[in-house]
């Protein structure tokens, strides 16, 4: 099992070097030199962003990218924008975090039997990456999964999380239930390399488009992790 912490910080550490997308290498490090006004005596990350929480985690949360002033600024995935005070406080009603409150890499936030990772690592202009740049990503989540034994739950925040790991799926792994369409609450049974019984379940993403529209509540993302608890546990 310390192999397997090993082998996901080498990963991390692999993604942390990385320049392979030379237009998100130049959007990060310029937002990261111009920085948000309310920011600016902040030092910011500027780099990808590595995968955060617990290396032997049976649940993995996928999300889409870094925000531009969160993760690009803090270095840490879903940290220091209105979609991390989100999920890390869901994750703490979960059980998964040892608290809601998130600030900064330094904060003491610890994640148990979650690891929290991305389908593209650099913040992308508007949120949107390119589908070259989700193709030149997708190695590292696939990585991931490949050095993580033992997942049973892979949580996908977003339609673009969906699809890298349904990607994912179709080159290493197979099907033990028909692909679900995205939805919120959505399960597909997956088998890959290092997990054979893994479950796919599908959930909106909270960024503020969606919380504060009322497409996604805290009921509605409660359900979803008490649902990754019940597989995470099932035998
Ligand atoms: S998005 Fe991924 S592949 Fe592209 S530069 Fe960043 S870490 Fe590298």
């Amino acid at each position: 099992m310390r192999t397997q912490a090993r082998e996901i910080e080498a990963i991390e550490r692999r993604v942390i070097a990385c320049r392979r997308c030379p237009e998100l290498v130049t959007y990060r490090e310029e937002v990261a030199r111009e920085k948000r006004r309310a920011y600016r005596d902040h030092e910011y990350w500027g780099k990808p962003v590595p995968a955060f929480g617990d290396p032997l985690a049976r649940v993995v949360l996928v999300g889409l990218a870094p925000g531009a002033h969160g993760s690009n600024r803090t270095g840490r995935m879903f940290t220091g924008d209105a979609s991390g005070e989100w999920l890390y406080r869901a994750l703490h009603r979960a059980g998964f975090a040892n608290q809601a409150r998130q600030a900064d890499r330094n904060d003491g936030m610890q994640l148990t039997d979650a690891l929290i990772t991305a389908a593209v690592r650099c913040a992308p202009p508007g949120n949107k990456p390119t589908p070259g740049e989700r193709a030149a990503c997708l190695p590292y989540l696939e990585a991931e999964l490949a050095a993580l034994h033992g997942v049973r739950v892979i949580v996908t925040l977003g339609k673009i999380a969906d699809d890298s790991v349904h990607r994912i799926v179709k080159i290493s792994g197979a099907y033990r239930t028909p692909r679900a369409a995205f939805k919120h609450g959505a399960e597909t049974q997956i088998a890959l390399p290092a997990s054979p019984e893994a479950t796919i379940l599908a959930s909106y993403h909270p960024s503020q488009q969606n919380t504060n529209t009322g497409v996604l509540t805290e009921a509605m993302l409660d359900a979803i992790f008490t649902r990754a608890q019940e597989l995470a546990q099932a035998r």
